[in-house]
């Protein structure tokens, strides 16, 4: 058995979770089961919510947000983001023991934890109790340096020019 990796993409630029998309594609080419869970993704609609249908059954995509649309903008109290991130973690450790999936997506986590919503020892024990084969991805900016310490492979997306300071808004199909 071929052990998995521990794969994270930070930085400022943008891309992580285009890159995390971009290899689900690639292993679902090879059959492989992948899942996604969707920390803090809100109310947005994403292209990827639909495409990852059409790739069934070897992506299944998970918007822990969902059905809390109403409260996940900043106007919020921070309990419910909290409430909702300590979901988001339970519904990831379910997933990854499960070994049902090769791959298990974390999008988003590493903001849930610099916003302090989600302890870094909840994502460490994440990564430690994952079965062997389990390829974990981790995106969001301000990856914590204990997590980038434990991972295998770590991106950081670096930003030299973005349309949104030319004052180009978000474009559908890139960035939703
Ligand atoms: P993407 O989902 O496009 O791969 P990302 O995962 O690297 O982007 P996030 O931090 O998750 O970036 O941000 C999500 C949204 O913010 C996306 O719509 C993305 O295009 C946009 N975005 C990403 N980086 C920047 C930036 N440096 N300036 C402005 N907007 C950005
Ligand atoms: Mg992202």
């Amino acid at each position: 058995m071929v052990n998995g990796l521990t794969i994270i993409y930070t930085g400022k630029g943008k891309g992580k979770t285009t890159a995390a998309l971009g290899l689900a594609l690639r292993a679902s080419g090879y059959e492989e089961k992948i899942c996604m869970i969707q920390f803090i993704k809100g109310s947005w609609h994403y292209g990827e919510m639909d495409s990852s249908k059409k790739l069934e059954p070897n992506f299944e995509m998970v918007a822990v947000g969902k059905g809390f649309v109403g409260i996940i903008d900043d106007k919020s109290p921070k309990e419910d983001h909290e409430k909702i991130a300590k979901e988001a973690i339970k519904i990831s450790n379910e997933k990854i023991q499960s070994e049902k999936y090769d791959i298990v997506i974390l999008d988003e986590i590493n903001y849930a934890v610099n916003l302090g919503l989600i302890d870094v020892k909840d994502v460490i024990n994440l990564i430690k109790n994952k079965p062997k084969f389990v390829d974990l991805v981790l995106t969001g900016n301000y990856a914590k340096e204990e997590i980038i310490e434990i991972a295998d492979l770590v991106t950081e997306m670096k930003e030299i020019k973005h349309p949104f300071q030319k004052g180009i808004k978000a474009k559908k199909g890139i960035d939703f």
